[in-house]
């Protein structure tokens, strides 16, 4: 089996209409990943397979648009369809469970999370293994949010994934001749530049074109704001075989 890339939600961090916020199954013979896990996210997964059957779990930041569908899940796995499967690996930024955990006390799944998932904290450029997949987290710029992009490996196939981020020479390191480039364009126009966290399209497009990547797809946009002709924008259900 080649690399497969589903799109289960792409929108920003407030939902598109009838989507999902951030959530993008990596598949292969050797495993299976999802980078993100924001709201609609698990809806959507359960409406493929009874349960989410996947190895691991990683979380690119704790903006809520990225990983709040984290909750229902462990509640799902703890007490629903979810229990007594095998518990998936959750890489989580640097200093990341205890964040959760502390989410936990407040949102009532403190004390199930360490029973559903294994929990994991990445490092800046350090390449973690998930079954057949190599990782690598680049830190972006997203505000004042530590924030990082998931480069994906298999060994033939290579998928790169900003998560949020705004201009940041990171993002064409992360996507270096990918064969595909999962990259943000949340905005219209620019910020001001001294608050950066996201890219425009035009932003996107630069960033692709500095990583020599194949093939460029937008994620994070909102439907209202058009993209010029000729650029791919993910929609939810997207699928796409590398
Ligand atoms: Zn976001």
């Amino acid at each position: 089996m080649r690399v497969k890339l589903t799109v289960i939600g792409c929108s920003p961090a407030w939902p598109n209409p009838g989507g999902a916020q951030s959530g993008y199954l990596v598949e292969t013979n050797g495993g299976r990943l999802l980078l993100d896990c924001g709201p609609g996210v698990l809806e959507r997964l359960r409406a493929r397979e009874s349960w989410p059957d996947v190895d691991a779990v990683v979380i690119s930041h704790f903006h809520l648009d990225h990983w709040g569908d984290l909750v229902p899940w462990i509640f799902g796995a703890a007490f629903g369809p979810g229990k007594g499967r095998a518990h998936p690996q959750l890489w989580l930024p640097p200093g990341g469970a205890g964040t959760l955990r502390s989410f936990g006390q407040r949102l009532a799944f403190g004390g199930q999370l360490d029973h559903v998932f294994e929990l994991h904290e990445y490092g800046d450029g350090v390449t973690f293994g998930v079954g057949s997949f190599e990782v690598t987290p680049f830190r972006l710029s997203h505000y004042d949010e530590l924030t990082f992009g998931f480069r994906v490996a298999d060994g033939r196939r290579t998928l790169a994934y900003s998560g949020d981020s705004g201009p940041d020479a990171n993002l064409a390191e992360l996507a270096r001749d990918a064969d595909l480039f999962l990259c943000e364009a949340t905005l219209d126009v620019t910020e001001p530049s001294a608050i950066r966290g996201h890219l425009s399209a035009d932003e996107a497009v630069a960033a692709f074109r500095a990583s020599g990547a194949q093939r460029l797809v937008v994620i994070h946009r909102p439907d209202e704001l058009l993209l010029d002709e000729g650029l791919e924008r993910a929609v939810d259900g997207l699928e796409i075989e590398l």
